[in-house]
């Protein structure tokens, strides 16, 4: 199952919103403690949280927060950094009026995409504590890094359609870039959209860079087909009949030639 399962489960805009922020940033590791890491986050702010952040200030839901996910733990995250990262959505919330968190990641004049995610990376830094979970959580992309869950909490909140949310109205679909994950990695190689070994920000570019010829408005609507084949172990790796005989992606995967060839 995929993350992208829990804020689905909110009704409201805003619950989707922060249940996005919180679920996107907790999506690695295994899929069923994962998916239980997030839903034990969200438990204590109830059917409606965005209502429940907005109803109390900073240090009463602080206090609530801090008492009830006493003990909760997801792999580098302790409970000191998921209470920080819901009060993170609230401050932002606030400080856009209100309207949620989409102005703090928008591109615009002067700034690119990536740009924009960088600066509000740089800004929670100087925020947050200084924990190897907020570490985690904050990778930058102008220092190189993937930030796949970042850009996955974007394709979420951008795309129109299922299986995504499509809330967010200003930021434009064709600046999204693609979440790298180990299976998109992998599958882009073998299907000639990436030439790199490191999955990193050039990564991400290249292979972006390439989907935008097929879609140059969502270049990205691809990323959950490619995620998929290899999330649900249909593909093996080495192209092989019968075995790939129904992948639809079998005329022009090169996994297993060794002579590399343009598709
Ligand atoms: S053709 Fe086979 S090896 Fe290539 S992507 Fe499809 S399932 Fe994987």
């Amino acid at each position: 199952m995929d993350p992208l399962a829990v804020p689905l489960t909110y009704f409201e805009p805003w619950d989707r919103e922060f249940a996005a922020w919180v679920a996107a940033h907790l999506a690695y590791g295994r899929v069923a403690p994962m998916l239980k890491a997030i839903r034990c986050a969200l438990a204590p702010l109830g059917s409606h949280p965005a209502a429940w952040l907005r109803s109390r200030n900073q240090k009463e839901a602080r206090k609530t927060l801090e008492s009830a996910l006493k003990g909760w733990v997801w792999r580098f995250h302790t409970q000191p950094d998921i209470v920080d990262w819901i009060l993170t959505w609230k401050r932002l919330d606030e400080a856009s009026g209100f309207q949620g968190i989409e102005s703090h990641l928008l591109p615009g004049p002067g700034a690119s995409a990536d740009e924009s995610l960088s600066r509000l990376v740089q800004s929670l830094r100087l925020d947050l504590p200084q924990s190897r979970g907020t570490r985690f959580s904050l990778p930058d992309p102008l220092e190189g890094a993937a930030c796949k869950r970042w850009r996955m909490f974007l394709r979420w909140m951008v795309r129109e359609g299922w299986p995504d949310l499509g809330q967010w109205k200003h930021y434009p679909k064709d600046a999204l870039r693609i979440p790298l994950d180990t299976h998109v990695s992998r599958i882009s190689r073998m299907i000639g959209l990436t030439t790199r070994a490191t999955p990193d920000a050039r990564m991400v570019e290249e292979i972006t860079t390439a989907l935008r010829l097929l879609d140059p408005l969502d270049p990205i609507c691809f990323d959950f087909a490619l995620s998929h084949l290899g999330i649900l172990g249909d593909c093996p790796g080495v192209r092989s009949l019968p075995g790939c005989a129904p992948c639809p992606l079998v005329a022009i995967c090169r996994a297993g030639v060794t002579k590399r060839k343009t598709p």
